[in-house]
């Protein structure tokens, strides 16, 4: 494989390397730092944030809702109550002023008494009605006769305030023997309770909702529950919890993450035993961890405009690096002329060119005269000194455009473009007589030399090698002819001048 080709194959490949090597590092950590900030976040949403907030809506809710239980539970051991109906509930002032009690003091919505024996309902105004078994309305207190439990919670209209939606603490009453004399207890309206949640939600920024054992939801706050489900829908029938329902077949204690239309949903699930619900804080990432992604993708931004960066730097210097080799490979580094490599690139295009534009062109071959002597004599840093100098005056002495090289040792080459043969002749000329007058000052001593040259002006059919091939059989001629002279050697037979 030639050299060139070579050498641009090993730069694509650092190149490559360097692509890969940056990206990959660069990819690796920002995807480390995003894993871990995820992360982080996740476990104190997960670990921290809901569980908090869980507890405080438990603790209001034990403030808020179980206190209306233990009222019912303390009407239900009230002893007036048990001996009012045990002696045959003859006054219902008495009644109704106790339940009036009840209500003011402790701020509940409705207080009630059911006697099992005249199965009469009592309120805060005096007996509301007579219950009936027929009647759909009065089914939850033969429901409430059967319990097992000593109370249960309804949600249930009132029909005692215009048939507002309530929830219902439903204590059973025994007397002293354990014998079932009816149902007590306060209830509280929704509205009430739904202002609590949505006062949770506004406070905590989480949706805050109530579950039943079934899975049904049973309390919502005032714009619904999660994706606008309403109480009463069961959690499989709400669009965009499929995700949560495979994971929560059945409403249980724990932790659950879930997707819903790509977003990410952190749910906390708690039991409330007074309740016999299941309270559900669900957050879902609102902007959090957009911003780490959008993090990301600045810092791969950041990490792509390195890469390319470090990749133009490391180009750049490349190409300068294989400038330099390529100069210091074609140049002679005593003289700064170009050597032989470099005078066969410069020479080959020239040789084209003339040829191209049929215009004459000249060789030289120029030897310094008994240079090994000049070294033997005065060493040979002298005789480098010599090169140096006779190089410079052949630089200062011709144009701009001709090729000089030193071709090795104490020889030196010029090709003269566009010069015809006498031209070239006065030149070498002029060349040979100025080094025979000049002098190279050397530690106090002038150093003189001679030079002799060959001259060849170039053939149509010439080559390079057939041109220097002439110029330097006039250069062995000029040296038989005794030195500091110029010998044209002609494009036929040689010809002495
Ligand atoms: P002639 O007139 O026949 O050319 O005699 P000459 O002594 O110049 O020729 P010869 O080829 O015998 O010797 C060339 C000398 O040039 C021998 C070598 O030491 C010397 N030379 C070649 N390159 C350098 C160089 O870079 N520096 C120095 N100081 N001397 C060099
Ligand atoms: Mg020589
Ligand atoms: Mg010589």
């Amino acid at each position: 494989m030639p050299l060139r080709e070579h050498t641009k194959q090993s730069h694509r490949l650092l190149v490559l390397t360097l692509v890969l090597l940056l990206g990959c590092g660069f990819l690796a950590t920002s995807l480390v730092s995003y894993q871990a900030s995820l992360k982080s976040i996740r476990a104190s949403i997960v670990n921290t944030e809901l569980p908090l907030t869980s507890d405080n809506v438990y603790s209001e809710i034990q403030k808020d809702l179980v206190r209306p239980i233990l009222i019912s539970s303390m009407m239900s051991r009230d002893t007036f109550v048990r001996d009012w109906v045990m002696k045959g509930e003859k006054d219902v002032e008495q009644m109704t002023r106790y339940l009036r009690e009840v209500q003011e003091h402790y701020g509940a919505f409705t207080s009630f008494f059911i006697s099992d024996r005249t199965l009469t309902y009592y309120q805060t105004k005096g007996v509301l009605k007579q219950i009936r078994r027929d009647e759909p309305r009065d089914i939850w207190y033969f429901r409430v006769r059967d319990l097992k439990e000593p109370y249960e919670i309804n949600v249930d209209v009132d029909l005692a305030n215009q048939d507002r939606l309530t929830i219902f603490i439903n204590y059973k009453v025994f007397d002293y023997d354990g014998k079932f004399l009816g149902a007590t207890g306060v209830g509280l309206t929704v509205d009430a309770v739904i202002k609590l949640i949505d006062e949770y939600q506004r406070r905590y920024e989480r949706s805050v909702y109530f579950v039943d054992r079934a899975g049904r939801i049973v309390l919502t706050g005032a714009d619904g529950g999660p994706m606008g489900a309403r109480a009463g829908q069961s959690l499989a029938e709400v669009k965009g919890l499929e995700a949560l329902q495979a994971k929560l077949t059945r409403p249980q204690t724990g932790k659950f993450e879930y997707q819903e239309r790509g977003r990410d949903h952190f749910l906390n699930v708690r039991y409330i035993p007074e309740l016999d619900w299941y309270l559900f804080v669900d957050k879902h990432e609102n902007g959090l961890l957009s911003g780490i992604r959008n993090t990301l993708y600045l810092n791969l931004l950041i990490c792509l405009l390195v890469t390319a960066v470090v990749l133009v730097l490391v180009i750049r210097l490349m190409r300068r690096y294989q400038a330099s080799i390529a100069a210091l490979a074609t140049t002679d580094s005593l003289t700064g002329l170009p050597n032989r490599r470099g005078f066969e690139l410069l020479a080959g295009q020239a040789l084209q060119e003339a040829r191209r534009d049929r215009r004459p062109l000249a060789a030289l071959m120029l030897d310094l005269d008994h240079f090994k002597q000049l070294n033997d004599t005065y060493g040979h840093q002298a005789g480098d000194q010599v090169l140096q100098g006779f190089a410079q005056d052949l630089r200062d002495g011709l144009r701009q455009s001709d090729i000089i090289c030193r071709w090795g040792g104490e020889e030196f080459i010029i090709l003269l473009k566009e010069t015809g043969n006498s031209t070239a002749h006065q030149l070498a000329e002029k060349v040979r007589n100025d080094v025979a007058v000049r002098r190279y000052p050397y530690r106090g001593v002038n150093l003189h030399v001679t030079t002799s040259i060959g001259l060849a002006e170039m053939h149509p059919d010439d080559s390079l090698d057939s041109l220097i091939g002439r110029a330097d059989r006039g250069l062995y001629r000029a040296k038989q002819s005794g030195r500091d002279c110029v010998c044209v050697e002609p494009s036929g037979n040689a010809d002495v001048l």
